[in-house]
Protein backbone atom coordinates (compact mmCIF):
# COMPACT_ATOMS: atom_id res chain seq x y z
CA UNK A 1 0.00 0.00 0.00
CA UNK A 2 0.94 3.20 -0.59
CA UNK A 3 1.01 5.11 2.86
CA UNK A 4 1.74 9.02 1.79
CA UNK A 5 3.68 10.45 -1.46
CA UNK A 6 7.03 8.47 -1.86
CA UNK A 7 6.36 6.01 0.64
CA UNK A 8 5.39 2.43 0.35
CA UNK A 9 4.40 -0.50 2.62
CA UNK A 10 5.14 -3.48 1.55
CA UNK A 11 3.18 -6.02 3.44
CA UNK A 12 4.90 -8.97 4.16
CA UNK A 13 5.02 -11.52 7.52
CA UNK A 14 7.54 -8.25 8.46
CA UNK A 15 6.58 -5.43 6.77
CA UNK A 16 9.48 -3.80 4.13
CA UNK A 17 9.38 -0.10 3.24
CA UNK A 18 10.16 1.12 0.16
CA UNK A 19 11.23 4.95 -0.52
CA UNK A 20 10.32 6.36 -4.02
CA UNK A 21 12.03 9.60 -5.09
CA UNK A 22 14.95 10.50 -7.34
CA UNK A 23 16.12 7.02 -5.52
CA UNK A 24 14.76 3.63 -4.72
CA UNK A 25 15.19 2.60 -1.01
CA UNK A 26 13.72 -0.83 0.23
CA UNK A 27 13.71 -0.99 4.22
CA UNK A 28 13.86 -5.00 4.97
CA UNK A 29 12.95 -7.57 2.92
CA UNK A 30 10.64 -9.95 4.17
CA UNK A 31 11.02 -13.31 5.32
CA UNK A 32 10.85 -15.92 2.12
CA UNK A 33 14.14 -17.14 1.05
CA UNK A 34 14.00 -15.53 -2.99
CA UNK A 35 11.78 -12.70 -1.45
CA UNK A 36 8.81 -13.33 -4.03
CA UNK A 37 6.59 -10.71 -1.79
CA UNK A 38 8.88 -7.92 -2.50
CA UNK A 39 9.37 -8.94 -6.06
CA UNK A 40 5.72 -9.30 -6.70
CA UNK A 41 5.24 -5.53 -5.46
CA UNK A 42 7.70 -3.73 -7.32
CA UNK A 43 5.56 -5.29 -10.30
CA UNK A 44 2.68 -4.05 -9.21
CA UNK A 45 3.85 0.10 -8.68
CA UNK A 46 5.96 -0.17 -11.98
CA UNK A 47 9.14 -0.91 -10.50
CA UNK A 48 11.99 -3.25 -11.60
CA UNK A 49 14.30 -5.13 -9.30
CA UNK A 50 17.19 -3.46 -10.80
CA UNK A 51 15.44 0.16 -9.76
CA UNK A 52 16.38 -0.57 -6.34
CA UNK A 53 19.47 1.47 -5.68
CA UNK A 54 19.81 0.63 -1.46
CA UNK A 55 18.63 -1.95 0.89
CA UNK A 56 18.99 -1.18 4.76
CA UNK A 57 18.60 -4.21 6.72
CA UNK A 58 16.90 -2.54 10.32
CA UNK A 59 17.83 -5.92 11.88
CA UNK A 60 19.11 -9.72 10.74
CA UNK A 61 15.83 -11.57 12.21
CA UNK A 62 14.45 -13.76 10.01
CA UNK A 63 11.55 -11.98 8.97
CA UNK A 64 13.34 -8.86 7.84
CA UNK A 65 16.76 -10.52 6.61
CA UNK A 66 15.61 -13.45 4.28
CA UNK A 67 14.72 -12.01 1.11
CA UNK A 68 18.17 -9.72 0.95
CA UNK A 69 20.41 -12.03 -0.88
CA UNK A 70 18.00 -12.80 -3.80
CA UNK A 71 17.01 -8.93 -4.05
CA UNK A 72 20.76 -8.37 -4.03
CA UNK A 73 21.42 -10.85 -7.02
CA UNK A 74 18.23 -9.31 -9.03
CA UNK A 75 18.85 -5.67 -8.14
CA UNK A 76 22.49 -4.92 -7.31
CA UNK A 77 21.44 -2.72 -4.93
CA UNK A 78 23.88 -1.16 -2.10
CA UNK A 79 23.46 -2.86 1.26
CA UNK A 80 23.21 -0.92 4.19
CA UNK A 81 22.96 -1.76 8.22
CA UNK A 82 24.69 -0.67 11.33
CA UNK A 83 27.91 -1.84 11.56
CA UNK A 84 27.24 -4.68 14.68
CA UNK A 85 24.59 -6.05 12.72
CA UNK A 86 26.73 -6.22 9.48
CA UNK A 87 28.59 -8.86 11.23
CA UNK A 88 25.79 -11.44 12.05
CA UNK A 89 24.30 -10.20 7.90
CA UNK A 90 27.64 -11.59 6.43
CA UNK A 91 28.14 -14.33 9.36
CA UNK A 92 31.36 -13.16 9.76
CA UNK A 93 30.06 -13.18 13.78
CA UNK A 94 27.90 -15.98 15.57
CA UNK A 95 24.50 -14.27 16.50
CA UNK A 96 24.80 -14.08 20.79
CA UNK A 97 23.55 -16.78 22.83
CA UNK A 98 23.36 -19.13 20.52
CA UNK A 99 20.60 -18.86 17.87
CA UNK A 100 21.15 -20.36 14.37
CA UNK A 101 20.07 -17.30 11.71
CA UNK A 102 19.18 -19.34 8.65
CA UNK A 103 19.29 -16.36 5.86
CA UNK A 104 22.11 -16.55 3.51
CA UNK A 105 24.45 -14.49 4.12
CA UNK A 106 25.29 -11.18 2.24
CA UNK A 107 28.12 -8.92 2.43
CA UNK A 108 27.27 -4.99 4.05
CA UNK A 109 28.37 -2.67 1.86
CA UNK A 110 27.45 0.40 3.54
CA UNK A 111 28.09 0.47 7.35
CA UNK A 112 25.56 2.73 9.63
CA UNK A 113 26.66 4.40 13.25
CA UNK A 114 24.05 5.98 15.25
CA UNK A 115 23.68 9.62 14.41
CA UNK A 116 24.95 9.20 10.98
CA UNK A 117 22.78 9.71 7.32
CA UNK A 118 22.16 7.54 4.81
CA UNK A 119 19.63 8.08 1.75
CA UNK A 120 18.79 11.50 3.35
CA UNK A 121 17.71 9.26 6.54
CA UNK A 122 19.04 9.89 9.47
CA UNK A 123 20.45 6.42 11.53
CA UNK A 124 19.06 5.98 14.66
CA UNK A 125 20.65 2.57 17.31
CA UNK A 126 18.17 1.39 18.85
CA UNK A 127 19.56 -1.60 20.61
CA UNK A 128 18.24 -3.98 22.79
CA UNK A 129 15.39 -6.26 20.10
CA UNK A 130 19.20 -6.82 18.71
CA UNK A 131 22.61 -6.00 19.58
CA UNK A 132 22.84 -3.61 15.90
CA UNK A 133 19.02 -2.99 15.39
CA UNK A 134 18.29 0.33 13.98
CA UNK A 135 15.52 3.20 12.94
CA UNK A 136 15.46 5.24 10.10
CA UNK A 137 14.32 9.20 10.63
CA UNK A 138 12.91 10.70 7.47
CA UNK A 139 12.96 14.17 8.41
CA UNK A 140 11.44 15.79 4.87
CA UNK A 141 8.09 13.01 5.53
CA UNK A 142 8.37 13.19 9.73
CA UNK A 143 8.37 9.69 9.35
CA UNK A 144 10.14 7.10 11.51
CA UNK A 145 11.10 3.59 9.98
CA UNK A 146 10.93 1.61 13.52
CA UNK A 147 11.29 -1.81 11.84
CA UNK A 148 10.75 -4.05 15.46
CA UNK A 149 12.31 -0.74 17.58
CA UNK A 150 8.52 -1.27 18.97
CA UNK A 151 5.54 -2.75 17.18
CA UNK A 152 1.41 -1.13 16.62
CA UNK A 153 0.03 -4.26 16.74
CA UNK A 154 -3.72 -3.84 18.20
CA UNK A 155 -3.46 -0.19 17.20
CA UNK A 156 -1.18 0.40 20.92
CA UNK A 157 2.94 0.94 20.44
CA UNK A 158 4.30 -1.18 22.47
CA UNK A 159 7.76 -3.14 22.68
CA UNK A 160 8.11 -6.81 21.03
CA UNK A 161 7.66 -9.72 23.18
CA UNK A 162 10.67 -9.95 24.94
CA UNK A 163 11.59 -13.80 24.21
CA UNK A 164 12.62 -12.23 20.45
CA UNK A 165 14.71 -9.06 22.35
CA UNK A 166 18.15 -9.88 23.83
CA UNK A 167 18.03 -7.77 25.98
CA UNK A 168 14.25 -6.36 27.00
CA UNK A 169 15.73 -3.29 29.54
CA UNK A 170 17.76 -1.80 26.69
CA UNK A 171 14.84 -2.32 23.69
CA UNK A 172 12.45 -0.19 26.47
CA UNK A 173 15.19 2.61 26.87
CA UNK A 174 15.96 2.65 23.28
CA UNK A 175 12.29 3.44 22.71
CA UNK A 176 12.68 6.28 25.16
CA UNK A 177 15.29 7.18 23.30
CA UNK A 178 13.42 6.87 20.23
CA UNK A 179 10.50 9.19 21.91
CA UNK A 180 13.18 11.81 22.13
CA UNK A 181 12.71 12.63 17.67
CA UNK A 182 10.18 14.67 15.97
CA UNK A 183 7.81 12.39 13.62
CA UNK A 184 4.49 12.12 13.05
CA UNK A 185 4.12 8.86 10.74
CA UNK A 186 5.18 5.67 11.64
CA UNK A 187 6.15 1.94 9.91
CA UNK A 188 6.71 -0.87 11.76
CA UNK A 189 7.47 -4.39 11.10
CA UNK A 190 4.93 -5.81 13.05
CA UNK A 191 1.29 -3.67 13.17
CA UNK A 192 -0.79 -0.65 11.44
CA UNK A 193 1.52 2.28 10.25
CA UNK A 194 0.54 5.65 11.63
CA UNK A 195 -0.04 8.68 9.27
CA UNK A 196 -0.51 11.19 12.35
CA UNK A 197 0.13 11.70 16.44
CA UNK A 198 2.64 8.71 16.16
CA UNK A 199 5.80 10.42 18.22
CA UNK A 200 3.13 11.33 20.87
CA UNK A 201 1.58 8.16 20.93
CA UNK A 202 4.86 6.86 21.50
CA UNK A 203 5.42 9.02 24.81
CA UNK A 204 2.26 7.67 26.66
CA UNK A 205 3.25 4.25 25.69
CA UNK A 206 7.05 4.59 27.18
CA UNK A 207 5.87 6.76 30.25
CA UNK A 208 4.74 3.32 31.42
CA UNK A 209 7.43 1.06 30.36
ZN1 LIG B 1 12.89 -8.77 14.89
Amino acid sequence: MKLMPGVHLIETMAQCALLTDDRLVLVDTAYTAGAPDVFAYLKEVGYKPTDIGSIVITHVHPDHVSGLAGLVEASEAEVASHRIEAEFISKRKNYPGGRVLPHDAVDVDVLLEDGGRYQELTVIHAPGHTPGNIALLDESRGLLIAGDSMKTEGGQIGPMVDRNNIDPAEHRDSMKKIAGFEFEALIVGHGEPMTSGARDRLREAVAKL
